[in-house]
C-alpha cells in the first residue's frame, strides 16, 4: 500500500472509534505502524478495516491487528495471493514468505550434524512478528543455510 492508502485508513479507523488521529505521539505510532504494514497490498484494506472497526476498541496493537486481517484476506484470497507471488508483485516482499524467511542449517556453535529447518523474521521487509532472529537472506546463505520459503520451494518445482 502507498502512504497515502495508509493515511485514509488510520484516519478512518481513528475516526471510527472517536479518536483524534492528528496528534504528535499518534504520528509516531503512524510512523512504526507504517512500516510494519508497508507490503500489505491496499486492495486488503477494505477487509481489515471492517475488521478493526467490528471491535469494541481500537486494538493497542494496531499492526498486529492489520496483519491479522491480512492474513484472513490472503487465506479467503488464494488466488490473488498466487498472482502476487509468481509476479514479485509491489508492495510483495520477494525475499521472504509472509515476512518469514524459511531456511534450513546449522547455526554457529550448535554441535548438530544434520541441518535443520528455521524460521527467521525477514530483515529485507522487517516482516513477521514475535521474538524470533532477524536475518536477510544473504546474511543466512554466507552462514551456510539454505533458503527454504514456501515460495521458492515452488519455482524450483
Ligand atoms: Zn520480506
Amino acid at each position: 500500500m502507498t502512504d497515502n492508502d495508509f493515511a485514509r485508513f488510520w484516519t478512518d479507523i481513528h475516526s471510527t472509534f472517536g479518536i483524534d488521529s492528528g496528534t504528535k505521539i499518534k504520528l509516531a505510532a503512524y510512523n512504526r505502524t507504517f512500516e510494519k504494514v508497508e507490503h500489505v497490498p491496499a486492495e486488503a484494506l477494505k477487509l481489515i478495516q471492517s475488521r478493526i472497526e467490528d471491535l469494541d476498541t481500537l486494538p493497542r496493537n494496531l499492526s498486529k491487528a492489520i496483519l491479522n486481517g491480512w492474513y484472513e484476506w490472503k487465506s479467503r484470497n488464494p488466488d490473488r495471493l498466487r498472482a502476487e507471488q509468481e509476479s514479485g508483485a509491489k508492495g510483495g516482499c520477494p525475499n521472504c514468505h509472509d515476512g518469514y524467511i524459511w531456511a534450513k542449517g546449522i547455526p554457529f556453535g550448535s554441535k548438530l550434524v544434520t541441518p535443520n529447518p528455521y524460521v527467521f523474521r525477514c530483515g529485507h521487509c522487517g516482516g513477521g512478528e514475535g521474538a524470533i532472529p532477524k536475518a536477510t537472506r544473504e546474511g543466512l546463505e554466507a552462514a551456510g543455510y539454505i533458503i527454504t520459503n514456501p515460495a521458492y520451494v515452488k519455482e524450483a518445482a
